[in-house]
């Protein structure tokens, strides 16, 4: 078992960063967490308010591709793991502007794990933890799953430059014998999730009567997983994995987009005393995303039987949660949904 006594979170304020910062001070007291975001559009410190005031805490304003900054940073702090999260994280963004994908996903992974590999000579325990995607592993038909050794074949610009952080840590691991280890998780869901992405999308517009844009067909199937279950399953690896490592994480809760969406409605209709089916009319199906995978299913036998996590949530719990938080949350949706945001939003899906 590997006790951390201070973590570097890179990406911390946005989505999984900041559920996962808030996850690990209160299960850890006394270990200190300090957060390198470059608040991108999607990183947003408002996520982070209840922590603030933490002595364990502190917040770093800086680029992952900033090599002295993260060398300063791991001696001066004397951090014993790299908790890498920070990432351009949305597909469609990476269609129409590949570029900046490869800066901070391929070159800012590898300017981290330098820093890490010089650093870790004086520090023999150092741990680092690559979060990636299920997404690196491409898509499959209607039956089978990703397992660990399921070949990459990464399908978006997204995925590939994930896939190309995956290679680099792997490669740090075997040439320089870094202890990394590896996370690939399916899609997250609840709190503190850009309006951009599908649930959070859909409540947002179900509230504002808008149109619910579904691409292609809807039958696109994807495998969520609270986000509370990855931090923990996250949290569990980086104590008890044996490095150089992957783990697949998922917890086997498979929906086609428009079952989702349905099924959001659903909720959001009986929340807002609207009749039942009255949110279904606004489902609107729009072109689909050039090389959309169809499916991803995970296998995370392995985090299971190796390590015995398992994921706490029911998805009927988790999706009905999710929408409480953000009908009680409507303030911080509203600041996330103005200004860049909403540039963003223009450009992708008109005025629709
Ligand atoms: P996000 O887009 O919400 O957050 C990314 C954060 O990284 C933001 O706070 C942003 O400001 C920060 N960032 C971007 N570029 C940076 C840079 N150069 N330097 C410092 N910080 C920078 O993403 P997320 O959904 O929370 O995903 C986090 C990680 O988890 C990503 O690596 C992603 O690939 C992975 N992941 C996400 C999902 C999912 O469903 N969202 C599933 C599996 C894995």
């Amino acid at each position: 078992t590997f006790t951390p006594a201070s973590v570097l979170v890179t990406g911390g304020a946005g989505f999984i960063g900041s559920n996962f910062i808030h996850h690990f001070l209160a299960g850890n007291p006394g270990c200190r967490v300090v957060n390198l975001d470059i608040l991108t559009y999607a990183g947003n410190l408002k996520n982070l308010t209840a922590v603030q005031d933490n002595p364990d805490y502190r917040f770093v304003r800086g680029d992952i591709c900033d090599a002295p900054l993260v060398a300063t940073l791991l001696e001066e702090e004397r951090i014993d793991a790299v908790v890498h999260f920070a990432a351009e994280s949305h597909v469609d963004r990476s269609i129409t502007g590949p570029e900046i994908f490869v800066r901070t996903n391929v070159l800012g992974t590898q300017t981290l794990l330098e820093a890490s590999r010089k650093h870790a000579e004086k520090l023999p325990d150092f741990r680092f933890l690559q979060v990636s995607t299920d997404e690196v592993y491409g898509s499959l038909g209607p039956v089978g799953y990703f397992t660990e050794e399921t070949p990459l074949a990464p399908n978006s610009p997204y995925s590939a430059s994930k896939a190309g952080a995956d290679l680099l840590v792997r490669a740090y691991f075997e040439t320089f014998r870094l202890a990394t280890l590896n996370t690939r998780c399916s899609n997250n869901y609840g709190p503190y999730h850009f309006p951009e992405k599908l649930i959070p999308l859909m409540i947002h517009n179900i509230l504002q009567r808008q149109p619910l844009p579904v691409y292609g067909d809807g039958l696109n199937v994807r495998d969520w997983l609270h986000v509370k279950d990855h931090s923990a399953a996250i949290e569990r690896v980086l104590k008890h994995g044996t490095p150089g490592e992957v783990f697949n994480i998922g917890g086997n809760n498979e929906w086609k987009n428009i079952d989702i969406v349905k099924l959001v409605c659903d909720l959001m209709d009986e929340r807002l005393g609207r009749f039942p089916g009255e949110s279904r009319q606004l489902i609107k199906f729009v072109k689909d995303r050039p090389g959309h995978d169809r499916r991803y299913a995970i296998d995370a036998a392995k985090l299971k039987r190796e390590l015995g996590w398992e994921p706490s949530y029911t998805f009927e719990r988790g999706i009905a949660e999710t929408i409480d938080w953000y009908l009680a949350n409507q303030g911080w949706v509203a600041e996330v949904a103005s200004g860049a945001y909403r540039e963003y939003y223009q450009a992708q899906y008109g005025n629709r």
